[in-house]
């Protein structure tokens, strides 16, 4: 189906310097976890989105020089020729579909840490890290200024040669430029401190330096936070921001804005979760860029629906469409635009998990594509599928994210496909989560699903259809896959025992587990929420109580309440949450016991109350340290155990202590993907349901087949190193 006339404005080419954009579609630097030593993934996922119609790909982040080092979080590098030739494959990848390249040339000073070069960075103060521990700068003297200048300058010309059509001077959130211009960084006395002018000169004379090493080959792009959302002591959009764009302008320094706000330490208010930010939140700042700035303005805030894409370039707020997580989400959203297929966006929900993998020191990893950094390494394509040599019926058995993941690539594949969901609906324990506060987006993991599904012919769904190990012997499928998920703990089975909490029984009208409070079971006024899980739910359920008028307690064995949350950049706004709705919190506190009864008492206490000093030798029977035994009582009147996930393994136990009936039935074999097989984030059952249906024909399809792994190997020629 062609695509819709409404849509057109998103696809007009647009000049940026001397480059051309064949569309409005711009994936903005973001974060992978390939950098420059794994060029096959870096390229494989840049070229998949060019391949997907995208008119910009860019790199994450990319350091200069062995200067500014983000050790183990993996970024870019240009330090030497060696990157050069690692990153001129995803820059081929991206020209291979007439797509633009961009590399967001990066220096962080104090905050990069440099925990793998040791380099004490220069930087515009002697700062601290309030990111990276035990890191300070070294205040850069003039000439020493001259010197970072020069190495963008030595970079931006390794960039070109690498073959990027676009050069960043990367000054958002807290990079370098940036903390030349913030007046809370920028403290100095002399021509880079003080005035304006004085605080903007760094940046203005590195953008001059980009510009003198790339000459008209390459377009030049500013990444702004527009705002700090310091007040008086950061960048504010009309002091220093706006300032700064007319100032660059009017050197002629900058082809293309790229607009964000806040900066590190709030990295959440832009790369904003679902849970407090809706789509297209940063459009009252980059609106006011577009308003001064004469050459093209992108802007970004999670966008996926083409009408609102539409109407950013309609009304004035942007001239380019910018998006990370929409793109990783779905690479091909370009493409299905053009080809009118809007039914199948694979839409962002607005997790972070991605963002969350990356902080953690590993690879990005996306909630609705499973696909997403593995088109290297697995050669997965997010959207082609090989045929499948034999199809034969496969039965799902639960219609939760993994189910429906595997039925709907089983289904690509050409498999009859019976997915069976107990329940009658479709989403298993989404169904549950969507509905948390915050959570509603949430619920595209189903409603994409869904819409793919019924496109297939060749799946069947059928809910209300609980099986048994009988039904499931009988059904006729010559493969199984169980996907029934896992259920929270209703003994408090938890992390710090390893075992239940004594007292704890959900069958008491006193004690609820999550699923019990999503279906409505009675709660009383003063609510103790158990949550040694640290990710949304325990802080769910404690909002969840505190918005029904209820006194709410949360306590966790953690040093701060859903430790998950920092890493999916939640964390900030969950504590100014608590705080504003008066959740009281407990953190390195366990529970040692529940008294259910009138009022019911929760046993609290420190996870170190034991002693500090270790009593000599070796006994049997006791710890080697004095055993603390004080505990704090909490009266309430309700417990909520978010404590563990148990796997709901018994349909699998069942149908295994059966499995010399499997052959007389025609089973060749059953599966466990999922929560059933071991509980675990979103993104990785997802990933499982996917992964089972890639490699259904393995000689072992339950175990991953080997991936590409790239890396030095001893004895083989060393990578070069400069030149
Ligand atoms: Fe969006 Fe979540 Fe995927 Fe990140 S992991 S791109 S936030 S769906």
């Amino acid at each position: 189906m062609p695509r819709d006339a409404k849509f057109d404005p998103l696809f007009e080419p647009l000049q940026i310097g001397p480059k051309t954009m064949k569309n409005r579609f711009y994936q903005v630097p973001h974060c992978l976890g390939a950098g420059s030593e794994r060029p096959g993934v870096q390229a494989a996922h840049r070229g998949t989105k060019a391949e997907g119609g995208w008119a910009v790909v860019c790199t994450e982040a990319c350091s200069i020089d062995p200067e500014t080092d983000t050790e183990p979080s993996t970024v870019a590098r240009l330090w030497d020729q060696g990157d050069v030739i690692n990153l001129r494959h995803m820059c081929d990848a991206a020209h291979a579909h007439g797509t633009l390249a961009g590399v967001e040339l990066w220096h962080c000073a104090q905050e990069a840490g440099n925990l793998d070069t040791r380099i004490a960075p220069m930087g515009v103060g002697p700062l601290p890290s309030d990111g990276a521990l035990q890191s300070y700068a070294h205040q850069a003297d003039e000439d020493e200024i001259r010197f970072l200048i020069n190495l963008y300058g030595e970079a931006a010309k390794r960039a070109r040669d690498a073959g990027f059509d676009i050069l960043y001077a990367y000054g958002s959130h807290r990079a370098l430029p940036m903390q030349f211009l913030s007046p809370r960084f920028n403290q100095r006395k002399d021509s880079y401190g003080g005035s304006f002018e004085n605080r903007a000169r760094f940046w203005i004379e590195t953008l001059a330096a980009l510009k003198n090493a790339a000459g008209d080959d390459c377009a030049l792009a500013v990444r702004i936070s527009i705002d700090q959302l310091l007040g008086p002591e950061g960048v504010e959009t009309f002091e220093d921001g706006l300032k700064f764009v007319e100032y660059a302008e009017s050197e002629g320094l900058v082809d293309v804005w790229d607009v964000n706000i806040t900066q590190y330490m709030e990295w959440g208010e832009d790369a904003a979760p679902s849970r407090f930010q809706k789509a297209n939140h940063q459009a009252p700042w980059s609106k006011h860029v577009k308003s001064v700035a004469k050459k093209p303005v992108l802007g970004v805030g999670r966008v996926t629906s083409p009408d609102d894409m539409v109407h950013i370039l309609s009304s004035g707020q942007a001239d380019i469409i910018g998006a990370a997580r929409p793109s990783i989400a779905d690479p091909f959203l370009p493409k299905k635009i053009e080809e009118g297929r809007l039914e199948d966006i694979r839409e962002c929900i607005g997790c972070n998990a991605c963002i969350s993998r990356w902080e953690r020191g590993a690879a990005l990893v996306c909630s609705q594509n499973a696909t997403a950094n593995e088109e290297f390494r697995r050669g997965w394509h997010p959207e082609k599928f090989t045929a499948a040599p034999n199809p034969g019926g496969v039965l799902i058995v639960g219609a939760g994210p993994s189910g429906l993941e595997c039925a709907r690539v089983l289904g690509e594949r050409g498999y009859d496909v019976h997915l069976c969901e107990a329940e009658n609906e479709i989403g298993g324990h989404m169904l549950d989560v969507m509905r948390y506060p915050g959570y509603s987006e949430w619920g595209r993991i189903i409603s994409y699903r869904q819409t793919q599904l019924h496109k297939l012919a060749n799946v069947e769904i059928h809910t209300s259809a609980r099986l048994n190990a009988n039904d499931i012997l009988r059904y006729g499928a010559e493969k199984v896959v169980l996907a029934v998920g896992a259920h929270w703990a209703e003994n408090g089975f938890n992390v710090v025992a390893m075992g239940p909490l004594p007292g704890a029984d959900a069958s008491l009208p006193q004690i609820c587990t999550p699923e019990q409070i999503m279906a409505g079971k009675d709660v009383g006024e003063r609510v103790v929420v158990v949550d040694g899980d640290g990710y949304f739910t325990g802080v769910g359920m404690a909002e969840m109580m505190a918005d029904l008028g209820k006194e709410v307690s949360i306590l966790s064995q953690y040093d701060s309440i859903a430790p998950m949350s920092e890493f999916t950049l939640e964390k900030s706004n969950l504590q100014r949450m608590m705080h504003e709705k008066g959740i009281r919190q407990y953190t390195n506190q366990w529970a040692e016991s529940i008294e259910p009864g009138n009022i019911t008492k929760v046993a609290a206490h420190s996870i170190w109350r034991d002693g500090y000093q270790r009593t000599a030798g070796p006994k049997s029977g006791e710890i080697p340290r004095r055993a603390g035994d004080d505990v704090t009582m909490l009266e309430c009147d309700t417990v909520i155990l978010v404590t563990g996930r148990v796997a709901n393994h018994e349909l699998y136990g069942d149908l295994k202590s059966r499995r010399d009936e499997w052959q007389g039935e025609g089973i060749e074999d059953i599966f466990q993907i999922g929560d059933c097989y071991a509980p675990r984030m979103l993104a990785d059952v997802v990933f499982d349901g996917h992964r089972l249906a890639r490699e259904f024909e393995s000689d072992n399809p339950a175990r991953p087949l080997p991936f590409i792994r790239e890396r030095y190997i001893q004895g083989q020629p060393l990578p070069p190193v400069n030149g």
